[in-house]
């Protein structure tokens, strides 16, 4: 009997040593809804994007998270820019936007 709770990762391969992405309950709060979330540094972030949790930009310089679907239907355009702190904080405030 273990204590942890255990969330249904179906074919998630692991990620080892790679700062692979790890998943997270999607935006909607819905724990069947799963998506996939890479952390991006600073270093990396040279674009501007426009985060759905609060709708303002995130400038280039600013560490920040992707996320996107994980099963793994969508492509790249499916990946959405969030403030660390907006994704962390998507439960407990509606995002601005549908996505669907
Ligand atoms: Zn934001």
């Amino acid at each position: 009997m273990s204590r942890r709770k255990n969330k249904r990762n179906p074919d998630v391969p692991s990620p080892v040593g790679l700062g692979g992405p790890r998943v997270e309950a999607g935006p909607a709060g819905y724990g069947d809804e799963q998506y996939l979330v890479r952390q991006i540094p600073g270093a990396r972030a040279t674009k501007t994007y426009r985060c759905p949790g609060c709708d303002h930009e995130i400038r280039p310089g600013v560490a920040h998270l992707v996320a996107w679907p994980a099963d793994g239907l969508g492509g790249a355009e499916d990946r959405r820019h969030w403030h660390t702190g907006c994704w962390n904080g998507r439960g407990s405030r509606s995002v601005t936007r549908r996505w669907s």
